[in-house]
């Protein structure tokens, strides 16, 4: 039996950080957010230690990897004082290195991206997992002509007994996102913003990667970015001072590896704390690290500032002069 089904200005796979922001920035439309999880913004709360720190005074394309002018262009539209804006009623400190942490926690930046995109109009469905999209192409009758990727296609189209609202009859071009449990949501927009793949307990899937590829469309294959260290069973000892922190300077030398033209191998240096973990060794300088790593050398300056001579020079105990902490 056909039904007749709502087709939606934009659809958006992911009630995350970005789907939210878009929504909430696209009045005057209709939208719909498809969630995987039972609740919106999963990410968002684990963010900064919940305490979400949503931008940085210095910000620029050069702090990104990847396509510059993609980043530029961004930016062009949305600095930092924008961001802040967007949050107008909740408070920011700016920290060390001039991050931007919300004083009552990553919870109400997650109240705030949603309040906003409920005020947009957009309807969040939530414990809808998507399972693939699909565009088809009618004719001014609503008669199908085609439906691409070809591979998500049922033979015999039967799906498509399903009606349009009368008031859509000129749409020629509409998306259909099928959800696991065979919903079916339709669209003259489609946006992917399902996240990367970092955080399985927190929704992350390959979906965004998936329909991508069912397009099309080149896949530069993903790599972990932002991530701490994990040590080998030699270097356990590292777990004994889980929970130490202080500042440190790690060199690697390896290329980009998020970029689509790899660099020539250049050290590259990071001067920030290193935080000791039970499994390695985490904290901002380790995290920015990471994003250039790719399996060789790593070295690590405990001490960056340490000069032998000085240290030679002094009558204290070396203990001292090192600035280490005690442990
Ligand atoms: C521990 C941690 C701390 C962080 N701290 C900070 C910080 O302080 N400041 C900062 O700026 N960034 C921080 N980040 C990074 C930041 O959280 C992410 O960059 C941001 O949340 C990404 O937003 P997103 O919308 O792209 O993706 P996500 O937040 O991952 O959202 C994608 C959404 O899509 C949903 N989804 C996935 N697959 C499907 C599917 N098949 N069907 C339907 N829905 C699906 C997911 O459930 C998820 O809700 C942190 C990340 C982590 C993990």
């Amino acid at each position: 039996m056909s039904k007749i089904c709502k087709i939606y200005d934009v659809l958006i796979i992911g009630a995350g950080a970005a789907g939210l922001f878009l929504a909430a920035n696209l009045r005057g439309k209709s939208v719909a957010i498809l969630e995987k999880n039972a609740t919106p913004g999963k990410k968002i709360l684990a963010s900064g230690g919940g305490r979400c720190n949503v931008t940085n005074r210095r910000i620029d394309a050069s702090n990104y990897l990847g396509d510059a002018d993609f980043a530029t262009n961004i930016l062009k539209n949305l600095c930092f004082k924008d961001v802040l804006k967007f949050f107008g009623e909740l408070k920011f400190n700016e920290q060390k290195q001039n991050q931007f942490f919300c004083e009552s926690g990553a919870k109400d930046v997650l109240g705030v991206l949603l309040k906003r995109a409920r005020q947009s109009g957009a309807h969040i469905f939530c414990g809808v997992c998507v399972k693939s999209a699909r565009k088809i192409l009618t004719d001014e009758n609503g008669q199908i002509l085609d439906v691409s990727p070809a591979q998500n296609c049922d033979k015999n189209l039967t799906d498509f007994e399903t009606k349009f609202d009368q008031n859509e009859q000129n749409l020629n071009e509409i998306f259909e996102v099928i959800a696991e449990n065979g919903d079916k949501f339709y669209a003259k927009n489609l946006v992917v913003a399902s996240g990367g793949l970092s955080y399985k307990s927190l929704g992350a899937s390959d979906i965004g990667y998936e329909i991508a590829r069912s397009f099309g469309i080149k896949v530069i294959p993903p790599a972990p970015a932002l991530v701490g260290f994990t040590v080998q069973k030699e270097e356990f000892w590292f777990k004994n001072l889980s929970g130490v922190c202080f500042p440190a300077e790690i060199s690697v030398v390896c290329a980009s590896k998020n970029s689509a033209n790899r660099e020539p191998k250049m050290p590259r240096k990071f001067a920030d704390d290193i935080l000791f973990t039970h499994k390695g060794i985490s904290g901002p300088a380790v995290l920015n690290a990471s994003l250039f790593w790719q399996k060789g050398l790593i070295a690590i300056n405990f001490c960056p500032n340490f000069s032998i001579e000085t240290a030679q020079k002094s009558k204290k105990q070396l203990s001292t002069v090192l600035s280490l902490p005690r442990r």
